[in-house]
């Protein structure tokens, strides 16, 4: 993709899922990606493996094996890592791959500034921004409570905004970013048994129009992606109880597609739409999800 190399990229929830395919991904465009998740040993194994994946495509080329670069902080690092100054320079693809993981709970807006910070200070300003850690439990409205509720907007919805407030700040500053905020089909066209989450989402999508038009004229772009249901861990809780086969085939036949996602559908989106090919796109909502969702 154009002008995406070398680009530093932060991805939240990008210890499984849709996410870890995303980091991945970016990872193999060249950029510089800062894995920001709650789940350290999931976290840790993803970049472990950008690295390994990083390693042998450095073999097969004949490039150094030290050109490497993988590193899991926390908060306990932090100093250490700002005393020791071996950072790796930005914009040196021959470097191989870079990342970083950081444990961090996105509802917490302290926590996701010193990891921003941690990840600038190792690698570059932040260029690029998906937002995509996310969470869920079926259960219709009237059988919620409201410490459910307060949940699922915290890490759905606060925690977004926070991510975007703390990066944004800075593109703001620097003239350039650019965003892409994972939303969810159930967002445009709602989901039974995800009313809050539907809400958390579809607020994403609003966010994302808003701060687009704020921002357009420092340089900075946002999308907002929505996926449609997707064979990862969250939709994997929905399907646990016995009606979970009988459901899970339901789905499928509303997919004209007549198949579920799978967290290697939604990369190429992100790609392009953080490179220059998408540089005259903005504040768009863009579903993935086989023609489950066709907006005109
Ligand atoms: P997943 O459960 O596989 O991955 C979600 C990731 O977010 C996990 O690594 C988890 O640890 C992390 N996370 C959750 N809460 C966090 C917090 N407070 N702080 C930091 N990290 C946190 O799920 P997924 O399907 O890959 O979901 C990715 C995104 O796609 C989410 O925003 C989700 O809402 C959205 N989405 C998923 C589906 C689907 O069917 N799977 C459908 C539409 C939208």
């Amino acid at each position: 993709m154009r002008g995406l190399k070398d680009r530093t990229v932060i991805v939240t929830g990008g210890a499984n899922g849709i996410g870890a395919a995303i980091a991945r991904r970016l990872a193999d465009e060249g950029c510089a990606v800062g894995i920001l998740d709650m789940d350290a040993a999931a976290g840790e194994k993803v970049a472990g493996e950008i690295k390994a994946g990083a390693a042998l495509a450095s073999e097969a080329s004949g490039q150094r094996g030290n050109s490497l670069e993988v590193r899991a902080h926390s908060a306990s690092e932090d100093a250490r890592e700002r005393a020791d100054d071996t950072r790796p320079e930005a914009g040196s693809s021959a470097r191989g791959a870079r990342v970083s993981f950081h444990a961090v709970d996105i509802t917490d807006y302290d926590a996701v500034a010193r990891a921003v910070e941690t990840f600038e200070l190792a690698f570059a300003p932040v260029a690029c921004l998906v937002n995509n850690a996310g969470w869920d439990r079926a259960v219709t409205f009237l059988d919620s409570t409201p410490d459910f509720w307060r949940k699922v907007v915290d890490i759905n919805l606060f925690g977004p905004l926070n991510v975007n407030h703390v990066v944004l700040r800075g593109m703001a500053e620097r003239g350039f970013g650019r965003v892409v905020n994972i939303a969810s089909d159930a967002g445009r066209v709602g989901s039974s048994g995800e009313a809050v989450y539907s809400a958390c989402k579809g607020g994403i999508i609003a966010f994302t129009k808003t701060i687009a038009r704020e921002l357009v004229g420092k340089g900075i772009i946002l999308n907002t992606l929505c996926p449609g249901p997707t064979d990862t861990a969250i939709l994997r809780s929905f399907l646990e109880g016995p009606d979970g086969t009988r459901i899970a085939e339901g789905l499928k036949r509303a997919i004209p597609m007549r198949r579920l996602g799978v967290p290697d559908d939604y990369p190429g989106l992100v790609a392009f739409l953080l490179s220059d090919d998408a540089a005259y796109i903005t504040g768009q909502t863009i579903s993935v999800s086989g023609g489950l969702t066709m907006h005109g």
